[in-house]
């Protein structure tokens, strides 16, 4: 891995960068300060099969001896890769917050067994005679052993890791549990009356301000000396979210109107549960009538139920409308958590709303539903956020008028529309108007969790905003001291 220093002087602290880094998945990254190895995250990079799985078997140097893994959320980009170094020997403390524990858990049960699946495809479809198995990245057993490490640790709270190093969490407002992180340390004082704390920013993945259920991102608290910024969406600007609620409503209410049925193909973490608290409010504002809605999703309905646990972290708004009552509608909500339950679905014309995985199209049960509706002219098929290109979902939402669904094809006679201004992720305004008071020529900044290009656009945007000192690493290691 190649080596580089940033600056030159005391108290070094050196940064490996294990991944994502100038793309948006992998999200891992590995400090060495004061005699302690610290991992940021131990995401799972998710791409083509096959550099996935180089990937992904690549553990970074001292993967098995380091002194704490730090965890930011629950979503597999930064939680995938724990069970391999579990496996491979990993046994200190992972913290996270209590919410996050409970995402990360579901996460990565359904991980497995999608790895266990990928594996068995490949030994079916490509495994030359007398060639041993392909063996999965890891498998369901291997869980348990993640989250005996698991360390709860609420916002705000500080965690002395020894040596003089200690952590926080602040609430990132992305998805539920989900955190930023502010790191500091001691360093010995170069002069009479320098500082001797030194301290780094790891936002992770930034929320939005303004959107339902969760807070927004909490406000910086330290001025931090080092940032590592995601960039997911730094060269973007989201529709504004005042439009979204009424586009929700239009759509709901043409399927009443026209007894047909709605479908959402949706992430299971995040996107179903907000759109599980539009409908509920609705029917709360008597904008619609009480409808059947289903929740086609093993892993939506898990999450749609631990959100219910973690009243604390919603924001006002959500606090208030439910005054401690059902906050999705989960009571009277259909999950289909077997097989045979999702089948059921498909007898059901509506009005009615559906709610299933993945939001490609490619792959799901939402492709049984689409099967359905395909060429019911009355059915309404929502798209509630980014869909990536070469997929039937971006098809569908780029107006194709024929798809192939399993065996056969289909006219597209239904209705499609896409309501932008759902992302989970800030956008370059936002992100900036989140990192406004490190904006200053003496903070260094790198720019991670984002596709080249577009970190190279923030890092421009920072660099206008008053940065002087920005990085866009590779996979590479850093040396960062602090400028005087
Ligand atoms: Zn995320
Ligand atoms: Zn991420």
């Amino acid at each position: 891995m190649p080596r580089r220093s940033i600056s030159d002087n005391l108290a070094p602290m050196h940064i490996q960068f294990c991944g994502a880094n100038r793309t948006v998945t992998g999200s891992c990254h590995l400090l060495h300060v004061n005699g302690l190895r610290i991992f940021l995250d131990m995401g799972l990079y998710q791409g083509p099969r096959d550099e996935a799985r180089r990937l992904n078997q690549y553990l970074p140097d001292h993967a098995r001896t380091a002194d704490a893994i730090v965890l930011s959320h629950g979503h597999l980009d930064h939680c995938g890769k724990l069970p391999v170094v579990v496996r491979e020997g990993y046994a200190g403390p992972i913290y996270c917050t209590p919410a996050t524990a409970e995402v990360a858990r579901i996460v990565l049960e359904d991980s497995a067994e999608i790895q266990l699946e990928d594996a068995d495809y490949i030994n079916r479809r490509s495994r030359q005679p007398g060639q041993a198995p392909v063996q999965p990245l890891y498998r369901p057993s291997d869980i348990p052993h993640v989250l005996k490490l698991f360390k709860r640790v609420e916002y705000n709270r500080t965690i002395d890791l020894g040596k003089g190093v200690r952590f926080t969490f602040h609430d990132a407002g992305h998805i539920l549990g989900s955190a930023y992180v502010l790191l500091q340390w001691d360093v010995p004082a170069a002069n009479p009356g320098q500082p001797t704390t030194r301290s780094l920013l790891f936002t992770a993945d930034v929320g939005r301000y303004n959107t339902p259920i969760l807070n927004d991102p909490a406000p910086i608290p330290v001025l931090p000396d080092l940032v590592l910024t995601e960039s997911t969406y730094g060269d973007k600007t989201h529709a504004p979210m005042d439009g979204v609620e009424q586009q929700f409503l239009d759509a709901v209410q043409f399927c009443v109107k026209n007894r047909s049925r709605l479908l959402i193909p949706a992430f299971a973490v995040g996107r179903t549960q907000t759109v599980l608290w539009y409908i509920q409010k609705f029917i709360h504002e008597n904008k619609i009538p009480t409808i059947p809605v289903f929740v086609d999703s093993p892993m939506g309905v898990q999450v749609s139920r631990i959100h219910e646990d973690f009243p604390q972290y919603f924001d006002k708004q959500t606090t208030a409308m439910i005054a401690g009552k059902d906050l999705f509608g989960l009571t009277r909500i259909t999950f289909a958590t077997s097989m045979e339950q999702s089948k059921a679905i498909n007898t059901v014309t509506g009005p009615c709303v559906i709610i299933a995985s993945s939001p490609t199209c490619e792959f799901g049960r939402i492709l049984h539903h689409l099967k359905f509706s395909m060429e019911r002219p009355n059915d309404l098929l929502i798209f509630v956020g980014w869909t990536p290109p070469n997929t039937l979902g971006r098809r569908l939402q780029d107006g194709q008028n024929r798809a192939r669904i399993f065996d056969r094809w289909y006219d597209v006679r239904c209705q499609i529309r896409t309501i932008h201004g759902l992302s989970a992720h800030a956008d370059g305004d936002e992100l900036i108007r989140f990192l406004t008071p490190t904006l200053r020529p003496q903070t260094t900044f790198f720019v991670v969790h984002g596709e080249a290009g577009v970190a190279d656009t923030f890092a421009q945007r920072l660099s206008k905003s008053g940065v002087h000192r920005i990085g866009v690493p590779a996979m590479e290691t850093v040396t960062f001291q602090t400028p005087h």
